[in-house]
């Protein structure tokens, strides 16, 4: 193959496709894809096709037909038009029958590929042009001699066509103007632009889109790779991290930012920006970008995604105070966290404390680190945490019960006492954990009265144990 440099061509009206076997769930590959063809047809006005090929009907299935659907919905990929080709047999039949009829296919009786001791009678197309030459988007001119295929076999029988047949009569009915797909299919292109020759139609403008590869070395793998976009789905990453990501993996942008909307992609994508060096998929980048986009998340979005946990959790409404929510999904925010671990985080009660007042051990409200001696430390906390709870007090729970007065409000006392015997006691107290968000924000978030009641508890208890 030579290779040349091409640029980009400008589109008119463009139609692109994906063309996925339903035979497994969506994986990132596949979704690489239908990005790269939502982006192309959506920046020009034109047509997104999706078509399922499964003329296999042993390996195809209604259910992956349904994830791969389900998946491109959720990751906003939605495709204009759905074709399944097992509901156009009658079209892949008429034009063999063309070709049959001008005779640039025959009928040939041979013994069965499965069982040598029958005959079948496939149709194979004759091959008398076997050099062909085209332009790829990203590897530029390739010439290919495709004689050693010999007359190769378009269909087992006049009305079972095979996959090259399929994909370039339903490419040419379909008016596909674009073809972008993975580079294993280069090996597939000189062949299929025969065959359209054949069929009179005109051809398309094909990119071929460097291969995945795993972090490990190696093509991406299903098997060995978590691959599935739904998996990812489960896992509570964000549709736009996803999106983000994958819109990396083998094009790059004319700026140095990396991080995209959809729509910032629609509005920026071009064919030229895609790479001939094969790309990587890597999950700590992907967090990164769940990081990001998480940033970005309306509020509205947030909710929706981590509300149910909490009500679930917390089934009396009035238990969910709307600061303390707040605040839970702040910190969710500002964790970047895939949210399905979130939503562990919170089933399993991490969150509570700033639901319910927390029980804990008496013990935990003893900072860790003192240089007191054990036997004077129980009555210096509870002296402390007495006066801490009195400067409290004075505050209004009204104007100014906020992170930043509160803390305010004990900074020298815990400065004068020191830090730790002030401000640890406070925290286990509010929170119940010996490890949690600072006291302040605790405080801020379940309020004065909470406040005042859970330190006044703490005292309780240190007093049980002086
Ligand atoms: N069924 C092929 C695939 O999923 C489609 C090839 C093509 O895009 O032409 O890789």
């Amino acid at each position: 193959m030579k290779h040349t440099r091409h640029n980009d061509t400008s589109a008119h009206m463009p139609v692109t496709r994906i063309a996925p076997s339903p035979t497994g769930t969506l994986h990132i590959g596949t979704a690489r894809a239908a990005l790269f063809n939502y982006l192309f047809a959506r920046c020009h006005g034109g047509k997104f096709i999706l078509r399922f090929e499964d003329t296999d009907r042993e390996r195809s299935e209604k259910l992956y037909e349904e994830d791969i659907l389900t998946a491109l919905q959720w990751l906003s990929l939605t495709p204009d038009i759905v074709v399944r080709q097992s509901d156009r047999k009658a079209v892949y039949q008429r034009h063999i029958q063309r070709l049959l009829t001008a005779g640039k296919a025959y009928l040939s009786k041979e013994p069965s590929k499965k069982d040598p001791a029958q005959e079948v009678e496939v149709v194979r197309f004759r091959n008398t042009s076997p050099v062909i030459s085209f332009t790829d988007t990203v590897r530029g001119a390739i010439t290919v001699d495709i004689g050693d295929l010999g007359d190769f076999v378009l269909a087992r029988s006049v009305d079972d066509p095979l996959y090259h047949l399929a994909a370039v009569v339903d490419d040419m009915e379909m008016g596909v103007t674009h073809i972008l797909r993975g580079d294993d299919h280069i090996i597939n292109t000189p062949r299929q632009i025969a065959l359209l020759e054949a069929l009179g139609g005109t051809r398309p403008s094909y990119t071929h889109l460097p291969l995945i590869h795993s972090p490990s070395g190696g093509k991406l793998s299903k098997r060995k790779d978590a691959t599935a976009v739904t998996a990812f789905r489960d896992l509570g990453y964000l549709p736009e991290a996803i999106v983000n990501a994958i819109a990396l993996m083998g094009w790059s942008p004319k700026r140095d930012d990396e991080v995209f909307s959809l729509e910032e992609l629609v509005a920026t994508f071009s064919l030229s920006g895609i790479q001939k060096k094969e790309a990587v998929f890597n999950e700590k980048k992907l967090l990164w970008f769940q990081k990001q986009h998480l940033q970005r998340l309306s509020e509205y979005r947030l909710r929706k995604e981590v509300l149910p946990s909490l009500v679930e959790r917390f089934p009396v409404r009035s238990r969910l105070q709307p600061r303390s929510v707040k605040t839970v999904l702040h910190a969710v925010r500002e964790k970047g966290a895939p949210l399905a671990e979130e939503r562990l985080l919170i089933a399993g009660g991490v969150y509570d404390f700033y639901f319910t007042e927390p029980t804990y051990a008496t013990q935990l409200l003893l900072p860790p680190k003192s240089d007191m001696s054990p036997k004077d430390l129980p009555s210096a906390v509870l002296s402390g945490l007495w006066k801490t709870y009195a400067l409290l007090r004075q505050m209004s729970a009204y104007t100014g019960w906020d992170e930043g007065h509160i803390q305010q409000q004990v900074w020298s006392h815990a400065e004068q006492q020191g830090k730790s015997l002030i401000l640890w006691p406070l925290r286990v107290a509010l929170s119940g954990q010996d490890k949690s968000p600072g006291p302040f924000l605790i405080a801020q978030a379940i309020g004065k009265r909470q406040t005042m009641r859970r330190i006044q508890r703490a005292c309780a208890l240190l007093e049980g144990i002086l």
